[in-house]
């Protein structure tokens, strides 16, 4: 199908899903190692000064549900992993309360480098990292994307509202994915009484993955 009649299909509102071939995979998979290399050898912003190492994203590139986070913490930023401290763990056990595991979903920040003491990203980091994130949300291409904390949320539905007002809806991204907001699992530690309201969107993820 040429480019005119994908423009007429996508003016109409028809969404396309097309099987990946072999030469698909192939050149996937050389975005990826562009991407990655791309993402390691990055000085866009000062936060490559204080890094020990990039953190791209983890988990299953093809996956149907993709998570959005803030940035690498200091254990994140040790193994060049997404969530693998504390937060980490609570994110899995959010993961295991809808079936499914870390290798089924794939996981990234909206900064791929870690901020001197975990500090609030700032809006020229997040303007300048973000365009990787574009490009990691176009090679997954997910179905569902779970968002995670005030930052992505910001970032990704273009308002400032606080998650609270932005929890509990079901969003539509680019016009082929849904979209949850959720508060940050490193939040949530911190104030374990919102953990329940946390749970109840994972329970409505759930039930608009499988419905
Ligand atoms: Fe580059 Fe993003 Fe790291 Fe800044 S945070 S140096 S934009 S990869």
């Amino acid at each position: 199908m040429d480019n005119l009649h994908l423009l007429y299909l996508k003016a109409m509102g028809v969404t396309l899903y097309k099987v990946r071939s072999d030469d698909d995979s192939q050149q996937q998979q050389l975005s990826w190692v562009n991407l990655a290399h791309e993402v390691a050898t990055c000085r866009a912003c000062n936060l490559h000064c204080s890094r020990s190492n990039t953190v791209l994203g983890d988990g299953n590139q093809q996956a149907k549900l993709m998570i959005v986070g803030e940035a690498p913490g200091f254990y994140e930023d040790q193994q060049g992993k997404p969530f693998v401290g504390k937060a980490g763990q609570l994110l899995q056990a959010m993961l295991h309360s809808m079936a499914l595991s870390r290798e089924q979903v794939y996981i990234t920040n909206i900064l791929k480098c870690r901020p001197p003491d975990n500090r609030t990203p700032q809006d020229g980091e997040v303007k300048q990292c973000t365009p990787f994130l574009r490009q990691q949300i176009n090679l997954v291409s997910p179905q569902f994307l779970l968002v995670l904390g005030s930052v992505a949320a910001h970032y990704l539905l273009n308002t400032k509202n606080s998650v609270s007002s932005l929890r509990g809806k079901v969003y539509s991204y680019e016009n082929y994915a849904k979209l949850i907001v959720t508060y940050h699992p490193a939040y949530l530690l911190r104030n374990p009484q919102d953990k329940e309201k946390a749970y109840k969107d994972l329970q409505t993820l759930t039930t608009v993955m499988y419905s």
